[in-house]
């Protein structure tokens, strides 16, 4: 397929490089030229709208303010040429997911909201889950797309906010995971035991599984840089999936917490680091005590 990628960050880079090894024809627009340096097979192109075009756009931008200003301020439904579809892979707000759709409506082109589940080494490796929900003949066409970057597409039925809703819900499971393990290896550390000798045992019975391992063996290591997902990103998940529980009536008390902890972190100037540095608030405030 002729697709064109916006947003070649972390997560982006990967992806067009999954899309280029499974043999589609890739245009790719980044903010900052820095961000297509490298990338071998792609056709580097010179404004967003033209990768806004072709068979398939996918987006991969940071936040909602980023989509915002490169989507609708940036005018690209704004007649002229469209994509045959646009999958929106970012983790962003339920309530926005909801007005692009409608955006989208509007402009006659499809929209598939497609968030995924994986770090940078995943989505560079085409192993991605990926989180897809919007008119389902849309989503069969992308379906070449999806398969190039992920293990497997996760469907959650046509209206493209609930696929949000669900990347939210997970990446809330992600955090208290990481807040948990902060926690348990503040509490042992506290009475002599290593933290790493802690998530070695728990990590390989009780908790064997991708979020603890791979998280477990950064806090073990206290191995926060370079980043793979950016604390600063993952605050911005806990604050819009709080969001989107008061949209829905719904109480997260640790939600919560998680984002008063979150925030401590980033007052500490670890906005940019990995989030699994969020353990550290934990350990910082044993010391205290
Ligand atoms: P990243 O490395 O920080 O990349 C962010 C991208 O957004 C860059 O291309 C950046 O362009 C662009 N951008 C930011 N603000 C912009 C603006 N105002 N206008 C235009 N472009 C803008 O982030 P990432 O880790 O790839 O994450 C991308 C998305 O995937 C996020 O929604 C994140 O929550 C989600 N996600 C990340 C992971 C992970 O492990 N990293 C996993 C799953 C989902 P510049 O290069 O010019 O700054």
């Amino acid at each position: 397929m002729d697709v064109g990628v916006i947003g070649l960050g972390r997560m982006g880079r990967g992806m067009a490089a999954s899309l280029v090894r499974a043999g589609h024809r890739v245009r790719v627009w980044n903010r900052s030229p820095a961000g297509v340096e490298g990338l071998e097979g792609v056709v580097p192109v010179a404004t967003a709208a033209e990768a806004f075009a072709g068979d398939a756009a996918i987006t991969m931008l940071a936040d909602d303010a980023a989509l915002r200003a490169v989507i609708v301020a940036g005018g690209l439904l704004d007649g002229g040429t469209c994509p045959g579809l646009h999958l929106s892979m970012s983790t962003i707000s339920v309530a926005l997911a909801q007005d692009l759709a409608a955006i989208h409506a509007r402009a006659g082109v499809p929209y598939v909201a497609a968030p995924v589940f994986g770090r940078p080494d995943v989505a560079a490796m085409g192993k991605l889950n990926i989180v897809a929900a919007g008119d389902p003949a849309a989503v069969a066409r992308a379906q070449p797309l999806l398969d190039a970057m992920g293990a497997r597409t996760w469907a959650f039925g046509s209206e493209p906010h609930r696929a949000n809703a669900v990347k939210l819900a997970g990446n809330f499971m992600l955090i208290s995971a990481i807040e948990a393990m902060g926690e348990a290896a503040a509490l042992v550390e506290g009475h002599g035991v290593t933290g790493g000798d802690l998530l070695d045992l728990l990590t390989n019975t009780l908790f064997a599984s991708p979020v603890y391992k791979n998280y477990g063996a950064l806090i073990a290591d206290h191995r926060y840089e370079p980043p793979g997902f950016a604390l600063k990103l993952g605050a911005k998940d806990i604050g819009l999936a709080l969001d989107a529980a008061g949209a829905a009536g719904v109480s997260m008390p640790f939600a919560d917490v998680l984002h008063d902890t979150l925030i401590a972190a980033m007052d500490h100037g670890d906005a940019d680091k990995d989030l699994a540095a969020l353990a550290e608030v934990a350990r910082r405030r044993s010391r205290t005590v």
